[in-house]
């Protein structure tokens, strides 16, 4: 990803000359207008969504846990038909609660530009979110409009945390189902990239039947913690799992540092790893409560550097965050 391909700085050349965007300013995210192509169902509680369009050649992804914005139909039915391009948060807002389309955050699992292809991994957990539900009833053609990278703009459009420090020699890999999309392209990308690399990851899944065969380097040590076979509920696995069974560093933090609590009820818990250089680097998503658990256990009782550890609420159990 850091060395574009001759066909990405190809089409970045095009983009620049014909200034896209209407104007100077390139935006570093736009809307992109997509249609279901296929549906492959992964697991009983994991379906791929393969989108496409005409502008999926323009969409750029920088890590495999980035992030994008999926719009999603309106409560009184009707479809997101934001404007095209980098307009779209005025038009948004304008529309009145009934008509807007609700946003969800999802990660790209995948992106063949020169296919014309984006895959999304679903988490099917009901009907009861505008996500889901679209997700479980969608047909093949079915329209959808995502919010992602813009090819075009040359800076670094942000919007992904796997960052691993110069000098990482062990990697924690922790989550639940809606962090496996992020997680699955990390270990990947690690196969792929550093192979020696020491990773430990705990993916907490629904079921047995979700544990996935992913692709991952000798060096890893991949644990499945599946819900239905280990009696627990949501979270407790992971919890349990970096409390008792990940190697950790000695911890060096100081002891009886402040670890300001955040009001997950209200906010999203976001701790972004700053470290530049560092032997040891966490990365830790799902649901809200159980990352909270492991920040806790890992600053407060390992005195792990907070610097090295990347901790994200991806949801919160009983809430809504758009
Ligand atoms: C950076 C980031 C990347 C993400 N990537 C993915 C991804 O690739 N795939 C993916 O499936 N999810 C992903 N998620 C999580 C996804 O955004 C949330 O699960 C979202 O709430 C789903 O929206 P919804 O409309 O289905 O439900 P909402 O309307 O948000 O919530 C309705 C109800 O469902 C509950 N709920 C929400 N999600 C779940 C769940 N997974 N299991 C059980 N109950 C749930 C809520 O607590 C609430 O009670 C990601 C989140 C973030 C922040």
């Amino acid at each position: 990803m850091s060395n574009p391909s001759r066909f990405t700085q190809a089409i970045q050349q095009g983009l620049r000359r014909l200034t896209g965007d209407h104007g100077a300013v390139i935006s570093p995210y736009r809307l992109f207008d997509l249609q279901l192509k296929q549906r492959i169902t992964l697991s009983p509680s994991l379906t791929r969504l393969v989108f496409t369009g005409q502008n999926v050649a323009v969409m750029s992804s920088l890590a495999p846990d980035q992030r994008v914005k999926l719009f999603f139909p309106a409560p009184d039915g009707s479809l997101p038909l934001l404007p095209n391009g980098s307009h779209w948060k005025a038009a948004h807002s304008a529309l009145s609660p009934q008509q807007r389309p609700p946003m969800r955050t999802y990660t790209i699992r995948a992106l063949r530009p020169e296919a014309l292809e984006v895959d999304v991994d679903f988490v099917l957990h009901g009907v009861n979110g505008p996500a889901s539900a679209w997700a479980t009833q969608a047909k093949v053609g079915d329209p959808l409009q995502m919010l992602a990278p813009n090819l075009a703009h040359a800076g670094d459009p942000g919007g992904y945390e796997w960052k691993p420090p110069q000098g990482v020699r062990n990697v924690l890999l922790a989550g639940d189902e809606t962090a496996l999309p992020a997680i699955a392209g990390i270990l990947e990308q690690l196969a792929d990239e550093q192979p020696d690399l020491a990773v430990e990851a705990f993916v907490e899944v629904p079921l047995e039947s979700d544990c996935l065969a992913l692709r991952h380097s000798p060096a890893t040590r991949l644990h499945w913690l599946p819900r239905d076979t280990l009696q627990c509920a949501h979270g407790q696995a992971m919890q349990h799992a970096v409390r008792e069974l990940a190697s950790l560093p000695q911890g060096q933090a100081a002891p009886g540092g402040r670890l300001e609590e955040v009001d997950i009820e209200k906010r999203i818990l976001w701790d972004r790893s700053s470290s530049t250089r560092s032997e040891f680097y966490a990365w830790v998503a799902g649901e809200s409560a159980a990352v909270m658990d492991i920040r806790r256990h890992l600053i407060k009782e390992r005195r792990l550097q907070r610097e090295c550890l990347t901790l994200m609420g991806y949801w919160r159990a009983g809430r809504t965050f758009d």
